[in-house]
């Protein structure tokens, strides 16, 4: 079923909270679903596949594929030309078995880094797709604040991936919120749509306002872990509609950038205390060494 469009949105009504599978166009009242987007799905609902050819050529010729990072012509979409795919650092073993940090050294199965050793996460693992860096920067801050939302699916593709061996556990999935004052002025919530994605790949439900951001905490850019644990202290709550679903459940937790995993532990103390079985998170990137 597809949601009523509505000033270059897709909207649907506020008790629609879950998303499954490929219904992606089922969404919550808090985020709006991009247009383009939107329609490439009613598109390939509605038409067989020699007019898909047809539109799909057509499409390419008006708006050729670009690299998602440099804009650099690519010979298809949602790709990166080949001088970005080698800079970029997809994450890959060895890691550590708990937050996914990287080693620069083959080790052991199930071997902890540092920073889990000296500070336990409160979520069980975590994932990313890629580190963060000069490479993955434009991509990241390009998708978080400058409107280029288009790389969603393939950036969701990636996170898909780097998360396999979580999957079989999770239940439902959940986005970071953003306060509804900064969803206000950015218009989107990049975890959501990544979160949205994740559910068309995974086939996992996904709750878009589980969490809600009750406190409008400041940029945490220059912070450190301490500073960061402090800000986003009881920042955040479960929507009192979603309690009845994470109950009992093992959530994955998506996020954009995971840096000290300050928000992340929050949220997950948060969906704990309100019941959850467990929980994981999957990011887009990381900065290395950090948590
Ligand atoms: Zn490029
Ligand atoms: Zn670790």
């Amino acid at each position: 079923m597809i949601g009523k469009a509505r000033h270059g949105a897709i909207t649907v009504s506020p008790h629609q909270r879950a998303v499954k599978g490929e219904d992606l166009v089922w969404i919550s009242h808090c985020v709006t679903m991009p247009e383009p987007l939107a329609n490439s799905k009613i598109m390939s609902l509605a038409l067989p596949t020699f007019l898909k050819q047809s539109v799909t050529t057509m499409l390419d010729a008006l708006l050729p594929p670009v690299c998602l990072s440099c804009d650099r012509p690519v010979a298809s979409h949602q790709t990166l030309c080949s001088a970005c795919w080698g800079q970029i650092h997809f994450i890959a073993a060895p890691f550590c078995s708990c937050c996914g940090s990287p080693f620069e050294i083959p080790v052991g199965d199930g071997m902890l880094c540092a920073g889990c050793l000296s500070h336990p996460p409160v979520f069980t693992q975590a994932r990313a797709a890629m580190l963060y860096n000069d490479a993955s920067k434009p991509i990241i801050l390009g998708f978080k604040h400058g409107d280029r939302i288009h790389p969603a699916r393939a950036l969701a593709s990636w996170m898909h991936r780097a998360g396999q061996e979580l999957w079989p556990d999770i239940d439902v999935i959940a986005p970071i919120p953003l306060h509804r004052l900064r969803l206000f002025k950015r218009r989107y919530n990049q975890a959501a749509l990544l979160a949205q994605n994740l559910g068309v790949l995974s086939g996992k439900p996904v709750f878009v306002d589980a969490l809600l951001r009750t406190k409008p905490t400041p940029a945490q850019g220059h912070m450190n872990r301490k500073e960061r644990q402090a800000n986003v202290k009881g920042a955040f709550n479960v929507n009192p509609h979603c309690l009845a679903a994470m109950k009992d459940k093992t959530v994955m937790l998506v996020d954009d950038v995971m840096t000290t995993g300050a928000t992340l532990n929050e949220c997950s103390q948060v969906l704990l205390d309100a019941g959850a079985r467990g929980v994981k998170a999957l990011t887009l990137a990381r900065v290395k060494g950090y948590a």
